[in-house]
């Protein structure tokens, strides 16, 4: 892991998060994206609607570097949407209109009356609230909802925030945020493979998994056993970034072999998993 991967830091802001009301799918379908585009999220950072915790959260975040610090929740107009006040209290940046977001809202409420979802539209103070961005913000179109997601760079780290509700989020992030992404990973690829190990116990495992990881120090290798079958059988998941597939490929296949013959010494039984 120590060819130079772009980080990536994901906060998710929301109390029905904290209570287990809502499961953070996003964090885990942004990691999943994220990583597959060769870069690194280093942390998952969850809070409540508090504007403190919101803006502690996302200084903390910011001195640790990252390339991006991505966000979702709290974008839209109720109270508890707190998400760009405490980015703005965080980044020393005073929230002010952004005419292109409000441009943006006002467009999709017109498009609601003329779908006949509403009778008419007034700019209340709670739609012109969600185009109340830390200055120097650019907005990002939400093509399924009304909150647009957000843009901010500051000192070298590009902060996005992105609303909660899932399909908002993922509509942002293919439109918008994917193309940054892609080009902050370069030609960074991620390689993984699955193997399924019988036979042999985890702790058992454990001394062979050391020894080739530190043969192969690129790959990343993890076990997960399987504990609800009758059968005990361990996923073993080898994973890469680099910036050359063949490379990646070759790193992983190297290890597999390294791996698979240390196991069966010890009578253990190798099967790939197709991911
Ligand atoms: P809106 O404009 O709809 O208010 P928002 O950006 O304010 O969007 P929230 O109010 O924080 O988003 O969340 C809206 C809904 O999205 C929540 O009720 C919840 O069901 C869902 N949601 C929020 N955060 C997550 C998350 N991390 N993972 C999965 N679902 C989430
Ligand atoms: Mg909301």
């Amino acid at each position: 892991m120590s060819e130079s991967v772009g980080k990536v830091e994901i906060i998710s802001i929301g109390n029905e998060l904290l209570i287990g009301k809502v499961l953070n799918t996003n964090a885990h379908w942004l990691a999943k994206r994220i990583t597959s585009l060769g870069l690194s999220v280093r942390r998952v950072t969850v809070v409540g609607d508090d504007l403190d915790e919101i803006s502690s959260a996302v200084k903390e975040a910011i001195q640790r570097r990252p390339a991006f610090i991505i966000t979702t929740g709290g974008l839209g107009p109720t109270f508890d949407d707190k998400t760009l006040e405490g980015v703005a209290m965080a980044t020393n940046r005073e929230l002010e209109e952004n005419k292109e977001a409000l441009e943006m809202i006002k467009r999709r409420y017109e498009e609601y009356v003329a779908e006949g979802k509403m009778e008419r539209f007034e700019l209340t103070q709670y739609r012109v609230k969600m185009a109340r961005l830390p200055r120097g913000a650019k907005p990002l179109p939400n093509p399924v909802g009304t909150a647009p997601g957000v843009l901010l760079e500051h000192e070298g780290v590009t902060l996005i925030m992105l609303p909660g509700v899932p399909g908002e989020m993922m509509a942002i992030f293919e439109n918008s945020v994917l193309p940054l992404l892609r080009k902050a990973a370069g030609n960074m690829v991620f390689y993984e493979t699955s193997l399924d190990i019988t036979g042999i116990v985890e702790s058992d495992l454990a001394p062979l998994i050391e020894q080739v990881m530190r043969e192969n120090p690129y790959v990343y290798i993890k076990s997960h056993p399987k504990i609800t079958e009758k059968i005990k059988r361990i996923e073993l998941h080898l994973s890469t970034t680099c910036s050359d597939e063949n490379v990646a490929r070759q790193r992983i296949e190297k290890t597999i072999m390294q791996i698979s013959s240390l196991i069966s010494e010890r009578g253990g039984k190798v099967q790939p998993i197709q991911i």
